[in-house]
C-alpha cells in the first residue's frame, strides 16, 4: 500500500464548510486504497489574527509563549479535520507536532528540523487510520519546548514527513490550481505550470513566491521527493515540482516565471569613506545583529569627495534593528547619514533557460523601460535575475515583464478559489 501526504493550507481550511470539503477529498484518497497522513494549517487568517491578538496584549511578547499561542492555530484545525472524517465513516486521529515526532532546535519562531521519528504516525497508519498533522510545529530536542517553524512552516512539516514515511508524493492543497507564471492574484494573465524543476521553484520561493515554502522546496530536492501543488477546489492536476531529467530539461520553456516581494526595505548609507574595510565594518554589524540581507549595491565612489554611498535590501520588519547597529558603527566608519526607504518593491524574473539563452537581460529591461518603471537597484543569479522598483508599481512592472516573455495565458483568466491573501 502507498503512503500519500496531503497538506491543506489555511485558506482551504477557513470554515466549517471548508473542513468538511477537505474531510471529503482525504476520504476519496483513502477509498482509493492509500494510506492518508495529512498536515493541516490554521484555519484561514488565524495565525495573523493570534499574532495581532498577542500584540495588544503585550508589545515584545516572549518568543516561547508566542509558540505556545501560534500552534494552537493548528491544533483547532487537526481536531476539527478528524472529527468531519470520523463522520465519513473512517476513522482518524489527530496529533500535534510533537506527537508527530518532528524534532526542532531550539529557535522559537524560525525553527529548523532536524530529525523525524514517526513511530506513533506508523503506528496509527498500521492500524488503519487516517493520520492529521498539526503542521508547522515541532518539540526542541535540547530544551523539549514546543516550537513554531516561521510562516508558511507547514508545507515543510508536510515535505519533512513524506521524506520520513517514504510517501510517494507530497500534495499540497492551495486555493489556486498550482505554480502560477506569476502571482494570480495580482497578474490574472498568469499560466498555471504542469511542471517545474525544483531548481527554479527554489528561486522563485526565494524571491517572494508565497506558493511554497522556501524550506520546502531546499528539503524536498535534498531527499528527492515529488511535491503536487494543487487545488482543494477542483479535482483538476496541478503541478508537479520535481528536478527534470536531461531530456525534460532541454525541452523546458526558458522562463519559469515572475516572482514578487514587497515585503523588502532599503536602507542606503550615505557618505561611506572608500576606504578598505569600510563595507566589512558596516556588514558586520548588521550580522551581530542577527539580520539576513539581501542585495546590496555600493555605488562608484565621487574622485572630489571619496565618499561613497552603499545599499543593502532586507525584510521591512527588521529595518528598526538595521539602523541601531549602524548607529553603533557611525563614529568608527564614518559615514554622514543613513536612510530607510520602505516603500520598495521587489521584481524577479527566474529560468534555467537563462544559463544558455542570450538577450533575456536586454527583453526584461525593455519592458520595464517602456511601462515607464524606474530600476534602483538589480542582483542577479546564474537563472534569475531581479529589480528593486517603488513599491506602488510592482504589480505594473510584474504585467509587463510577464507579457514581455510571452507568459500570459491564452485560455482566460486564472482563478483564485479562496483566502484572503493576507
Ligand atoms: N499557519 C501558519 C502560517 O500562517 C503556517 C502555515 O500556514 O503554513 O504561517
Ligand atoms: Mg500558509
Amino acid at each position: 500500500m502507498t503512503i500519500v501526504v496531503q497538506k491543506y493550507g489555511g485558506s482551504s481550511l477557513a470554515d466549517a464548510d471548508g473542513i468538511k470539503r477537505v474531510a471529503q477529498r482525504i476520504s476519496e484518497t483513502k477509498r482509493a486504497g492509500h494510506d492518508v497522513c495529512v498536515v493541516v494549517s490554521a484555519m484561514g487568517d488565524t495565525t495573523d489574527e493570534l499574532l495581532d491578538l498577542a500584540k495588544e496584549v503585550s508589545p515584545l511578547p516572549p518568543p516561547r509563549e508566542l509558540d505556545m499561542l501560534m500552534t494552537a492555530g493548528e491544533r483547532i484545525s487537526m481536531a476539527l479535520v478528524a472529527m468531519a472524517i470520523n463522520d465519513l465513516g473512517f476513522s482518524a486521529r489527530s496529533f500535534t507536532g510533537s506527537q508527530a515526532g518532528v524534532i526542532t532546535d531550539a529557535e522559537h519562531g524560525k525553527a529548523k528540523i532536524i530529525d523525524v521519528t514517526p513511530g506513533r504516525i506508523t503506528q496509527a497508519l498500521a492500524d488503519g487510520h487516517v493520520v492529521i498533522v498539526a503542521g508547522f510545529q515541532g518539540v526542541s530536542q535540547d530544551t523539549k519546548e514546543i516550537t513554531t517553524l516561521g510562516r508558511g512552516g507547514s508545507d515543510t512539516t508536510a515535505v519533512a514527513l513524506a521524506a520520513a514515511l517514504r510517501a510517494e508524493v507530497c500534495e499540497i492543497y492551495s486555493d489556486v490550481d498550482g505554480v502560477f507564471t506569476a502571482d494570480p492574484r495580482i497578474c490574472r494573465r498568469a499560466t498555471k505550470l504542469d511542471r517545474i524543476s525544483g531548481e527554479e521553484m527554489l528561486e522563485l520561493a526565494a524571491a517572494g513566491s508565497k506558493i511554497l515554502h522556501l524550506r520546502c522546496v531546499e528539503y524536498a530536492r535534498r531527499f528527492g521527493i515529488p511535491i503536487h501543488v494543487r487545488s482543494t477546489f477542483t479535482d483538476k492536476p496541478g503541478t508537479i515540482v520535481a528536478d527534470l531529467t536531461e531530456g525534460e530539461a532541454v525541452e523546458a520553456p526558458i522562463i519559469a516565471g515572475v516572482a514578487h516581494d514587497n515585503g523588502e526595505a532599503k536602507v542606503t548609507i550615505v557618505g561611506v569613506p572608500d576606504r578598505t574595510g569600510m563595507a566589512a565594518a558596516i556588514f558586520e554589524a548588521v550580522a551581530r545583529a542577527g539580520l539576513n540581507i539581501d542585495m546590496i549595491v555600493q555605488n562608484v565612489s565621487a574622485v572630489e569627495t571619496g565618499l561613497t554611498d552603499i545599499s543593502f535590501t532586507l525584510p521591512k520588519g527588521d529595518g528598526r534593528a538595521a539602523l541601531q547597529a549602524l548607529e553603533t558603527i557611525k563614529e568608527t566608519v564614518g559615514f554622514h547619514s543613513v536612510i530607510f526607504d520602505d516603500q520598495i518593491g521587489k521584481l524577479s524574473l527566474v529560468g534555467a533557460g537563462m544559463r544558455t539563452n542570450t538577450g533575456v537581460s536586454a527583453t526584461f529591461f525593455k519592458a520595464l523601460a517602456d511601462a515607464g518603471i524606474n530600476v534602483e537597484m538589480i542582483s542577479t543569479s546564474e537563472i534569475r535575475i531581479s529589480v528593486i522598483t517603488r513599491e506602488e508599481r510592482l504589480a505594473d512592472a510584474v504585467k509587463a515583464v510577464h507579457t514581455a516573455f510571452g507568459l500570459d495565458s491564452e485560455s482566460g483568466e486564472a482563478v483564485v478559489y479562496g483566502g484572503t491573501g493576507r
